[in-house]
């Protein structure tokens, strides 16, 4: 899966000369640190493509900072007045638009490194694209792989794309194995692998308080900066479940090889526990930075601004066991990850209807576990047979989302 062996030293140093880069969601949160680490090694790295969607105006500036060869915007009304603002102000960058824009920048021939850090479902077809395309992957947009699992790492096999998780847990993990794990966790001896979370906002939130907590406190999350979708999976655990998926796939585990941990000073990203009794963790400050300049230089290391952790600071390092009763959601995405075929697709779908109603006030914190269990409760799993199958599995799920909220409250 992680190509070791086509990355050999001569071709890969010849690869790092200029690595030219496609940043799908450049205007969010990941998509900002990205730039962040890039601008720091001119020398190493070239922006090729950036994407936005709503936030035009802040692609605009970055367009200018990093001067890509394009620019990518959801609508012609978009391309055209972006095109227009970019050649007023001296910009070469070309736009262009929609779902087919994505798709060139993530294939183009002149691009070695695609980062996937579109937010949701609707960043799947676009990192396809890329993994048809043999490109070297960063992968942030965790929804993705849980919806097409099978497909996607086929999809990874058949063209030699090389993949690589910036999820900070799964790039730590990816991190603590040996390189040889590719022929089976088992056979290189892991026991488990274990998830770490912060446990969110709401950890210690007494329960009968959670139903009236409000979007802005389920994003202002205790240790990590990120866009509101992924700031309330963190609130409800949901994340922390997408992200065991992630990992089955990515590591080619079991559900049952995969533990997650609270652990509230989030200053370990996630261990690797091996049959001989060692257990390898990665440790760092909370910043995106560090897993993206990691996957960036791989198997290079780069200076990516983080400071130093300061271990005496930290001082202590707790641990607790995921409440499940408080965070049901997290139970939910064991349940579809054993139940596996479209399951996850389901799962996946439910939570960005619910989640999407959440931050628009149209449901409260507590009713997103209510109306994903709906969706599985009445959509039936079916076998994962091609990207149509995945797709009508999301349709579908959407659809007994929607009826849920709008029997229930719209
Ligand atoms: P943000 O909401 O901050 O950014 C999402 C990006 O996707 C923006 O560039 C946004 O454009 C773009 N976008 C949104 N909707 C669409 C659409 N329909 N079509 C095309 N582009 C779209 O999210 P994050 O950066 O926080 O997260 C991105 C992904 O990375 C998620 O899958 C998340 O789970 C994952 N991730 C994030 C981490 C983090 O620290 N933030 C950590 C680990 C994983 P615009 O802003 O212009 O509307
Ligand atoms: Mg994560």
């Amino acid at each position: 899966m992680y190509a070791h062996e086509r990355f050999s030293a001569t071709r890969e140093d010849a690869r790092y000369l200029l690595q030219t880069i496609s940043v799908l969601g450049a205007t969010g949160s990941v998509g900002v640190n990205v730039l962040n680490v890039i601008a720091r090694h001119p020398e190493r790295y070239k922006v090729f493509a950036l994407t936005g969607f709503s936030q035009l105006e802040h692609l605009k500036k970055q367009c200018l900072l990093h001067r890509p060869d394009y620019a990518v915007v959801p609508t012609p009304e978009a391309v055209k007045v972006l095109q227009q603002q970019l050649i007023d102000a001296g910009s070469l960058t070309q736009v262009v638009g929609g779902e087919s824009g994505l798709k060139f920048v993530a294939s183009h021939r002149d691009v070695d490194t695609v980062v996937a850090a579109i937010v949701g479902a609707a960043g799947l077809n676009a990192t396809l694209a890329a993994v048809e395309s043999g490109k070297k992957i960063l992968l942030a947009n965790k929804e993705a792989l849980v919806m097409s699992g099978a497909l996607f790492m086929q999809a990874v096999r058949t063209s030699g794309a090389v993949l690589l998780p910036i999820d900070s847990e799964h790039n730590a993990i990816f991190q603590c194995l040996p390189s040889h794990s590719r022929q089976g966790l088992t056979s290189a001896g892991v026991r488990r692998i274990m998830l770490t979370g912060s446990g969110g906002p709401f950890r210690q939130t007494p329960m009968d308080q959670l139903q009236d907590v409000t979007p802005d406190q389920a994003c202002a999350h205790p240790k990590w900066s990120m866009g509101r979708k992924i700031s309330v999976d963190s609130a409800t655990l949901m994340n922390k479940g997408l992200e065991l998926i992630e990992a089955c796939w990515l590591f080619d585990a079991k559900p049952s090889q995969v533990e997650v941990v609270i652990h509230p000073q989030s200053v370990i990203h996630s261990l690797v526990d091996y049959v001989d009794g060692s257990m390898l963790a990665q440790l760092g400050n909370p910043d995106m930075r560090t897993p993206i300049s990691h996957a960036l230089a791989w198997p290079q290391r780069i200076d990516s601004g983080v400071e130093p952790l300061d271990l005496f600071k930290v001082a202590r390092l707790n641990f607790e066991v995921p409440d499940e009763t408080r965070f049901p959601c997290l139970a939910l995405a064991r349940q579809v990850a054993n139940a596996g075929g479209t399951a996850p697709a389901l799962l996946n779908a439910a939570n960005e209807v619910a989640v999407q109603a959440f931050l628009a006030n149209q449901i409260g914190f507590t009713q997103i576990a209510d109306c994903i269990r709906h969706v599985l409760d009445n959509e039936p799993v079916g076998q994962v047979r091609d990207l149509y199958g995945v797709m009508e599995a999301d349709a579908n799920a959407r659809r007994w989302g929607k009826r849920w909220l709008r029997e229930n409250h719209l």
